[in-house]
């Protein structure tokens, strides 16, 4: 016997190219009783161009708690739900989060209709690895806290990536330069699947040179792709957090037991933390 509550459908819409759509989302986004749009304008231009009529209730992050709670109330009735946002998966870097867990919390059905995401579209044509990858959404707003973020990522071993505005393409790469080595390798995904999708793999450097001097590379919406530190065992370096480390644990213990728990801590091997206590003292 099928469930009487509804059930909730987390909708991909396309990213740029409006013919990058399943059959199934539409056919869902026709069914539904109701769509959830972060954007209620926005969604009708792409419900006008697959002929799809149905009611549309806006959920942005504004709103999104106390809507989320009307929402399940209908779902307990029965109704089914379709979940959008502007472009490509809800909830990655987009509101529905509060609405999913709360249906999920209220043991009701929530299925995926899979399609576009920018980061995904960006990391299939990156030509980096791709086999183990971290997802960063957006950067922080200032200047310092963003270089923040580069210091903890400096030595990853694996790609991440994350998503950038025209505002501030320019400022993250400057910050980034401030902090990686210029010779890091880097994707930039410009208006994916759009009239002037552009993706260019190459130096940090460089991409900060191609950025700065050309207005259009200045233009639209962006994944960065960052390439991990490719750390050769025989110059591998000590961070400067594995510094702090090492000389709060010096002014506690002896050389062999504070480079010991060092080890143990940072995986760094130990003659280069023996070196660099030695250094210290
Ligand atoms: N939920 C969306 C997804 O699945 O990708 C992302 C929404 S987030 C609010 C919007 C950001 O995603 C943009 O600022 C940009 O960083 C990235 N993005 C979205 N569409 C893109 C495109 N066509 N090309 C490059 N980046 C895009």
């Amino acid at each position: 016997m099928s469930s009487p509550c509804g059930k909730l459908y987390v909708v991909a819409t396309p990213i740029g190219n409006l013919a990058d759509i399943t059959f199934r989302a539409v056919e869902i986004l026709k069914q539904v009783d109701l769509i959830a749009a972060e954007d209620t304008r926005h969604v009708k231009m792409l419900l006008q161009h697959y002929g799809i009529s149905n009611k549309v209730v806006s959920l942005h992050q504004h709103n999104e708690d106390t809507v989320s709670t009307g929402l399940l109330e209908k779902l307990r009735q029965g109704q089914s739900i379709a979940l959008v946002s502007d472009a490509g998966t809800p909830l990655l870097s987009d509101p529905g989060m509060p609405l999913v867990r709360m249906v999920k919390d209220a043991g009701l059905e929530v299925s995926p209709v899979p399609g576009a995401c920018a980061l995904i579209a960006a990391l299939s044509a990156a030509g980096l690895p791709v086999t183990r990858f971290s997802f960063e959404g957006f950067l922080p707003r200032t200047s310092s806290a963003r270089q923040a973020f580069f210091h903890e990522k400096l030595m990853c071993p694996t790609t991440w990536v994350f998503y950038e505005s025209s505002h501030r393409i320019l400022a993250s790469l400057k910050d980034m330069a401030e902090v990686l080595p210029l010779d890091r390798q880097i994707v930039i995904a410009r208006e994916l699947t759009k009239l002037h999708e552009t993706i260019i793999k190459t130096s940090l450097g460089r991409a900060l040179e191609l950025v700065e001097s050309d207005d259009n590379m200045r233009k639209g919406e962006f994944v960065v792709i960052v390439n991990g530190a490719v750390v050769d065992k025989k110059e591998q370096v000590i961070t400067p957090e594995q510094q702090k480390l090492l000389a709060v644990l010096l002014r506690e213990c002896s050389i062999k037991t504070a480079v010991a728990m060092a080890v143990e801590i940072t995986g760094v091997r130990k003659k280069l933390l023996y070196q660099a206590a030695l250094d210290m003292q």
